[in-house]
């Protein structure tokens, strides 16, 4: 999709500069591919020289990692933690679960499209996405966020509808930590 580059301010310019190299990563190891984490963050690939480190706790976190296929109960409790994220924040989509249901497209327990129910910023594809592929990913990420297109989170506040009703038509009725209106209006978004 092609994305609007909209004129920025200084001020906004020195945040993504700011932001680009300092993103802590809340990984959310739902899974196999989870397995490839190990190595991307440690000496090998050293994704820290990115200024990409692990976060445990939602509220600090910048990145969201979904590793793989997602339950319908995993989703619930995802979804109450990306609304618990401070933004700007990126939901990056691990594996071919996250895109299409991967290898467990025919099961009853598990979501197939990510996109459906979260702003995805960035998708991994592959079973399962290797630690360059990983790398790439995040210096995709780290450039999009350089040139202010890195948007995808405005889009919850938008068309929150859209991803609510998805929401509500797997699991029912479910409480929010935000008030995702009041939200809307603090980040200026109509
Ligand atoms: S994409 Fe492959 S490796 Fe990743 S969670 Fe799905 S089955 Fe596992």
């Amino acid at each position: 999709m092609k994305q609007k580059i909209t004129q920025r301010s200084a001020w906004d310019r020195i945040l993504a500069k700011l932001n680009k190299r300092s993103l802590w990563m809340l990984h959310y190891c739902t899974g196999c591919g989870a397995i490839e984490l190990p190595p991307t963050m440690t000496a090998r690939f050293d994704m820290e020289r990115f200024g990409i480190v692990p976060m445990v706790t939602p509220r600090q976190a910048d990145i969201l990692l979904i590793t793989g296929y997602l339950s319908i109960k995993t989703l619930k409790r995802i979804i109450l933690s990306y609304e618990q994220m401070q933004a700007p924040k990126w939901v990056v989509g691990f594996g071919s679960c996250t895109i299409n249901g991967g290898m467990y497209w025919n099961s009853y327990t598990t979501i197939k499209r990510l996109d459906m129910y979260l702003p995805v910023e960035i998708y991994i594809a592959g079973c399962m996405p290797r630690p360059e592929a990983i790398i790439q990913s995040f210096d995709t990420l780290i450039n999009r966020i350089d040139k202010g297109v890195a948007n995808s989170w405005k889009d919850y506040y938008t068309n929150y509808d859209f991803y609510r009703k998805n929401q509500e038509k797997v699991f029912g009725e479910i409480e929010t930590y935000n008030d995702i209106k009041s939200d809307a209006e603090k980040f200026g978004i109509k």
